[in-house]
């Protein structure tokens, strides 16, 4: 893996067909300087935004993208810094471009999306009274098929040449026992060989179990400066084999992460993952 900074500090949604990530933001849901953790995946003429918190359209207007050139969308849970950028894209899309963006959803997790969340801003029609709109009138769907051969929750799709496996996570409530029982929330894996957990307490289970299923050459992990609640915190995540922790990048982080660079290093970890660099995976 490379890092690479953006020329410019400016990107654009293709490339001669590596794997990119760029993280539009690494921060936590409260961090005022490091937007949210919101990730772009891109590889050749392919792109999947994974997460549109509520400062995700601003960060890609200065990474110089418009949000209306998202094309492709995977959500990983409901929180706002994962969605709460995404009424814009969605009545953008309906009203001004005229182009639905495509969402990876699976049918449990768009109705929570829609029902829950959604469509209090979206329901409405803007042009015809009394006229209900559904998630389909904003976005196009690609259904993620079931993947049985894990023991974990794990769907699978393909975008183009990048390989998607969203499998279950366990982010909320703090105090359910497993991914089973907790509220529907995913982590990724890219062309088999990059984890990104995206939000999840704990689970040394959903570490190992994917590096040993396909030698991961990263991870991307949520990171709480502190412990308790519903995300990883550093000291739980310092009990992780030495192997997982060196190609371990913590995400998801407040803003006060600069006094725990040193201690990120003695616990071995791979460091801070850094907003608005690209991580190549050749
Ligand atoms: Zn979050
Ligand atoms: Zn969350």
């Amino acid at each position: 893996m490379k890092i690479e900074t953006l020329k410019n500090k400016k990107l654009t949604l293709t490339n001669k067909g590596r794997l990119e990530l760029i993280f539009i933001g690494v921060g936590s849901a409260f961090t005022k300087r490091q937007y949210q953790t919101n990730l772009l995946i891109i590889k050749g003429k392919d792109h999947i935004l994974v997460d549109c918190g509520t400062r995700c359209t601003e960060a890609l207007v200065k990474l110089g993208i418009s949000p209306s050139d998202i094309r492709t969308l995977l959500i990983t849970h409901s929180h706002a810094d994962h969605i709460g950028g995404l009424e814009e894209l969605a009545i953008t899309g309906r009203y001004v471009t005229k182009r639905k963006p495509v969402m990876i959803i699976n049918d449990t997790y768009e109705h929570f999306l829609w029902e829950m969340s959604l469509r209090g801003g979206c329901g409405h029609n803007e042009k015809t009274a009394h006229q209900i709109l559904t998630f389909r009138d904003y976005f196009d769907v690609i259904r993620p098929h079931r993947l049985n051969e894990h023991p974990r929750e794990t769907f699978g799709a393909r975008i183009g040449g990048i390989d998607i496996k969203m499998m279950r996570t366990m982010h909320i409530p703090d105090s359910s026992p497993d991914w089973r029982s907790s509220f529907w929330s995913c982590g990724v894996l890219i062309d088999d060989r990059v984890l990104f957990t995206s939000d999840t307490r704990y689970d040394a289970d959903l570490l190992t179990y994917f590096d040993e299923t396909f030698g991961l050459d990263a991870i991307f992990h949520d990171c709480q400066l502190f412990t308790g609640g519903v995300h990883a915190g550093i000291d739980e995540l310092k009990q992780l084999p030495g192997e997982i922790k060196k190609k371990l990048f913590l995400t998801h982080y407040g803003d006060n992460w600069g006094d725990f660079k040193t201690t990120a290093k003695q616990f071995g970890f791979a460091g801070f993952a850094q907003q608005h660099v690209r991580y190549i995976f050749d």
